[in-house]
């Protein structure tokens, strides 16, 4: 019954919104980094990419084809490689009348990076912007999980010179991302001390090494230490230390969703939370530098390659093809702990909503109270 409800609800959003508000765009295949727990590896791109890369006239066709585009994505590899990133950001903004956008980068070249994103900021005066740097330990812990030699000496410094766009551009925000694996999982503390000293008025997202990464071994991650890495955020964000997302009059949310997004995903991973109702494919999509869609960077089915539909994605996104794929999502009762794909889904599912307004106003009031039985970091 609530596959069915599930699938209907899908099916019109996807039927009414065109194309998918929340917008994942793959745009540069090569990266800076070597990192042990990332999924995008050489084996994932020798299987995955099959034609040619999209250039910007295709992405121009695919901008013409948008619903509106609450948030998109411009990832990789490392977006901030490509000579054309500001020029593209700027077309879909215009184009497809973008309300947000994130960039996620390793922060390697900071003068490139600093540089390309004031250059946004201006030609986009308007419209939010968030560039999230990887952080993954502490000096050579970060080293070691992203396998290059000078790695955390220079996210340091790209934090901190984004900072220093932040404070001159009010639509301008700066995020840190520890993606935490079986590498970095003992350095919790002390990762989220350096996030506070870095970026003290800023959000610090946590993910889980997912999928299947270049090193197979990144993937054991003990539930506690996540769990470590919530009661940190949860107690920094109630002192009133750390207020987290900022740039927009709905960043709040974004945070107060984050609080709830990571009960989630600790409820997914103990086994505690029945699988159902993703929004991937509905509300959330991917495009890979190739061409091809998928609902979501974790399903292998592919929806269709928008170079077969002369860039349409609204096209695509209705076929038969796509239309199967949601039903096969609320059918299997697809469940993970993609965090993009959770924000999306927590807008469809009801029992989440409760749980957001309540971190809303706990931040707001800052009278959050301090929860028994936060964790040792310890992962056994
Ligand atoms: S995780 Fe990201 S930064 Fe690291 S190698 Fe993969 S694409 Fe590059
Ligand atoms: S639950 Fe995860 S794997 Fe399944 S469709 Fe949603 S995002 Fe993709």
């Amino acid at each position: 019954m609530k596959s069915a409800i599930y699938t209907a609800v899908n099916e019109g959003l996807a039927r009414a919104l065109r194309t998918p508000p929340y917008l994942i765009l793959f745009v540069s295949d090569t990266c800076w980094m070597h990192c042990a727990h990332c999924w995008f590896n050489e084996e994932w791109k020798k299987e995955h990419l099959e034609r040619r890369a999209l250039g910007f006239d295709d992405y121009e066709r695919m901008a013409r084809s948008l619903g509106r585009v609450a948030f998109l994505s411009l990832t990789g590899g490392e977006a901030f490689q490509r000579p054309d990133i500001v020029e593209l950001a700027t077309m879909f903004r215009r184009t497809a009348r973008v309300s947000r956008y994130q960039i996620p980068t390793s922060g390697y070249l900071t003068d490139r990076i600093v540089e390309r994103t004031e250059a946004m900021l201006q030609k986009n005066p308007d419209t939010p912007f968030r560039v999230d740097v990887s952080l993954d330990g502490v000096g050579e812990i970060h080293n070691l999980q992203r396998r290059v030699r000078d790695g955390y000496s220079r996210a340091c410094a790209t934090i901190t010179a984004l900072r220093g766009l932040k404070a001159r551009y009010a639509h301008f925000d700066v995020g840190v991302i520890t993606t935490i694996s079986n590498v970095n999982q003992h350095q919790v503390d002390e990762i989220g001390a350096e996030v506070e000293r870095l970026n003290p008025d800023g959000e610090w997202m946590i993910n889980i090494t997912r999928g299947e990464p270049r090193d197979p071994q990144a993937i054991d991650v003990h539930p506690n230490m996540y769990r470590r890495a919530d009661a940190l955020i949860r107690e920094r964000t109630e002192a009133g230390r750390m207020p987290g997302h900022g740039g927009h009059q709905t960043a709040k949310w974004l945070t107060a969703k984050n609080v709830a997004r990571r009960q989630l995903i600790l409820d997914i991973v103990e086994g505690r939370r029945e699988g159902g109702g993703c929004s991937a494919g509905a509300l959330a999509g991917v495009v890979y530098s190739d061409g091809e869609v998928h609902a979501c960077e974790m399903l292998d089915d592919p929806l269709g390659n928008v170079q077969d539909f002369d860039g349409d994605l609204a096209a695509l996104w209705r076929s038969p093809r796509a239309k199967a794929l949601r039903a096969k999502i609320q059918r299997t009762k697809c469940q993970c702990t993609q965090e993009c794909f959770l924000s999306t889904s927590m807008l469809i599912q009801p029992d989440t909503w409760p749980k957001m307004v309540r971190a809303r106003l706990e931040l707001a009031q800052g009278t959050r109270r301090g929860r028994p039985g936060v964790p040792s970091p310890s992962p056994g």
